[in-house]
């Protein structure tokens, strides 16, 4: 099976998609940009980016999209950053919001306050290959993780790159940086996941 036979979206309704789908170019996947609910037939996972939840969920109000992503995401590798964590979790607070509600964590919206709203952190996570370097953009902070999470990253002690079974999410942004490394664990996940 060659690296261009798995079929990968991104969600495209708002925020970073290209940016996710240079990231997956550059692995030798071919990204689909995904902007209504037909067009997730056929794929094998799907990077849900950051951008803004409340205006994602705006969207996804229209055209019965929220239901059709939310039987999506229950059994199809998925991948979501900051918005798109946020879109996952199973709680969200501050304001609590919708959410897809498939992936055991809680999430605080906003939680970096505005000093420290946006930063560029290298950290060391479970990844092999050394420090990451995370961008953080008007960050959400995972609060709680259920027992099937795993925590691959974690900024002053809370989780920022968790993952659960099919799930993974991040409250950076790793399609900013240069390193591919949790691009290539989503597709790991995928392969793993197509393996049975
Ligand atoms: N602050 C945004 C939200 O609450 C997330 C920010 C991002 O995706 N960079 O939805």
């Amino acid at each position: 099976m060659t690296e261009t036979s798995i079929a990968i979206g991104v969600l495209a309704l708002q925020g970073a998609f290209e940016a996710h789908a240079q990231a997956l170019e550059s692995l030798g996947v071919t990204a689909r940009l995904v902007r209504t609910p037909a067009e997730l037939k056929g794929l094998d996972g799907l990077i849900i980016p950051g951008g803004e939840s409340t205006t994602f969920l705006k969207f996804l109000e229209r055209d019965g999209f929220l239901g059709a992503l939310e039987s999506f995401v229950k059994d199809t590798p998925a991948f979501g950053t900051c918005a798109g964590a946020i879109l996952l979790a199973k709680e969200v607070h501050n304001p609590p919001q919708t959410s897809l509600g498939v992936l055991d964590i809680a999430v605080e919206r906003n939680a970096y306050g505005r000093q420290i709203d946006s930063a560029i952190l290298n950290e060391q996570t479970k990844l092999p290959g050394g420090p990451l370097e995370m961008v953080f953009i008007r960050a959400p902070r995972i609060t709680r993780t259920g027992s099937e999470v795993e925590t691959l990253a974690s900024r002053d002690g809370f989780p920022v790159l968790v993952r659960q079974g099919h799930l993974l999410a991040a409250t950076f942004h790793p399609e900013l940086s240069r390193d591919t490394r949790v691009h290539r664990l989503f597709l790991d996940l995928v392969r793993e996941k197509r393996r049975g």
